[in-house]
């Protein structure tokens, strides 16, 4: 690894430590040529998951639709953002734990009302019906604002 300061490429590893429950490595080298420290971080290479339409097309997941999705059914409910946060991360990770490489808009939206329905029944109400409707979470992710008069601004 090239050093960040005198960048020259010769260092070694004084340690070796799991974080984030072991999902990430870092190591902290020592540069043999400025004796400086720095650190690398290793992670898991996430390939994009891509999501089935009705139509079969497919596009990109994008968890910060899905986020404002969320948060879009939970206007005015009791619901922090931390929780909103935490939720759409819970589901992220159901679908990268799931699925493989596609996942089908229809499974997206059975994981988020299974969860809303644990949150806020309102919530999973609103997210239920609009959703039900459109046969496809994107979809309803992009399409929402219209359909609830409380979103309208
Ligand atoms: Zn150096």
């Amino acid at each position: 690894m090239r050093c960040p300061f005198c960048h020259v490429d010769n260092d070694r590893v004084m340690d070796t430590r799991a974080m984030e429950d072991g999902y990430v490595i870092r190591r902290r080298r020592h540069c043999n040529s400025c004796h400086r420290r720095f650190s690398t971080f290793e992670r898991m290479e996430r390939i994009a998951i891509r999501v089935v339409k009705r139509d079969h097309n497919r596009e990109p997941f994008n968890p910060e639709k899905l986020r404002s999705g969320i948060e879009r059914a939970c206007w005015k409910r009791p619901v922090s953002t931390e929780r909103i946060q935490e939720l759409t991360q819970r589901i992220e990770s159901t679908i990268y734990e799931k699925f493989e490489v596609e996942v089908p808009s229809e499974q997206i939206g059975e994981i988020v009302m299974q969860h809303l329905s644990e949150i806020d029944e309102v919530a999973y109400i609103r997210f239920a019906s609009v959703y039900r409707a459109f046969g496809n979470a994107q979809d309803f992710i992009r399409e929402i604002s219209p359909y609830l008069p409380l979103t309208k601004r």
